[in-house]
């Protein structure tokens, strides 16, 4: 994905109908975790109103606290997919934590039958989770986001990265997410977007943000405009080529992060704000 100098592979990949890379940007906006069927319609409605084709869906969530909801897991799945296929989803980003999901994602789409697309998650606490890395880097089905690890340095995230690829799949997504810090942060995380170039410059991934994890509040600055907003903006400019973001038809009924969703009244607005700053690099 990089580490090679000689390596002269394009730095973007087409997925079922989408291209990741080169000079394009994709709005992943959708459900931190999937709660009701009707919340998943009311989600997917909103985007192919507004001429979206992806989403992100989380089924199986890796909590913090073994007491907090664990996600539905493949019991959402049938309608999940069901749902992206009648709203013209291509790609759907969800996230996995064992090599089992994987098996019952497939499973699920064949049952289905749509055409929808599943690009492969590995959340911020499996960044260095070799074995499941390797085992999602054997399979070429799906392409893969890796989450940016919280705690470990750039470069141990970029290693992670190559053990997708040093097993075959090289259509590997980067995710910058923020950092932890122990210095009280305003913010869930310090954001860390300024390192999209440098992730560009290092390797040849295409570079996704987080707002969401990184800001994990709907903190509002002066200027009225949410810190998600505005560090969305900052990641655009900085050159990202894809945008994962929390949206709720209701965050107060979220069952996972939903202080820091954003409202499907907010989608067109943001979607504009994500199009000025696009203008902007
Ligand atoms: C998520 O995107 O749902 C998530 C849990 O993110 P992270 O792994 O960055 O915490």
């Amino acid at each position: 994905l990089g580490r090679h100098k000689d390596d002269r592979r394009p730095t973007w990949f087409d997925y079922n109908g989408v291209r990741f890379g080169q000079d394009t940007l994709h709005v992943f906006a959708g459900l931190c975790a999937v709660n009701t069927r009707e919340h998943v319609e009311a989600m997917m409605k909103a985007l192919q109103s507004h001429g979206q084709v992806c989403t992100r869906m989380g089924a199986y969530k890796p909590r913090t606290s073994p007491y907090s909801f664990q996600g539905h897991g493949k019991a959402c799945l049938p309608y999940v997919f069901e749902l992206a296929g009648k709203y013209g989803i291509k790609v759907v980003a969800m996230e996995i934590t064992h090599e089992d999901h994987v098996d019952e994602i497939v499973e699920a789409l064949e049952q289905t039958g749509n055409p929808t697309g599943v690009i492969l998650q590995i959340g911020t606490r499996n960044t260095q989770n070799f074995e499941l890395l390797k085992s999602v880097g054997r399979q070429k089905r799906f392409p893969v986001l890796l989450k940016r690890g919280f705690g470990i340095t750039l470069e141990e995230s970029l290693n992670a990265a190559e053990y997708l690829a040093s097993e075959g799949n090289r259509n590997v997504v980067f995710a910058l997410r923020g950092m932890k810090t122990n210095m009280g942060d305003p913010h869930r995380n310090l954001v860390d977007f300024a390192h999209v170039p440098v992730v560009k410059r290092l390797t040849r991934m295409p570079v996704c943000i987080d707002p969401s994890h990184s800001v994990g509040t709907r903190d509002m600055a002066p200027d009225g405009m949410l810190d998600v907003m505005h560090v969305t903006a900052q990641g655009v400019i900085a050159g990202a080529n894809m945008i994962l973001v929390d949206f709720h038809p209701d965050p107060a009924s979220a069952l996972v992060d939903g202080p820091q969703a954003l409202t499907l009244d907010e989608l067109p607005w943001y979607l504009d704000d994500v199009q000025i700053a696009r203008e902007a690099y």
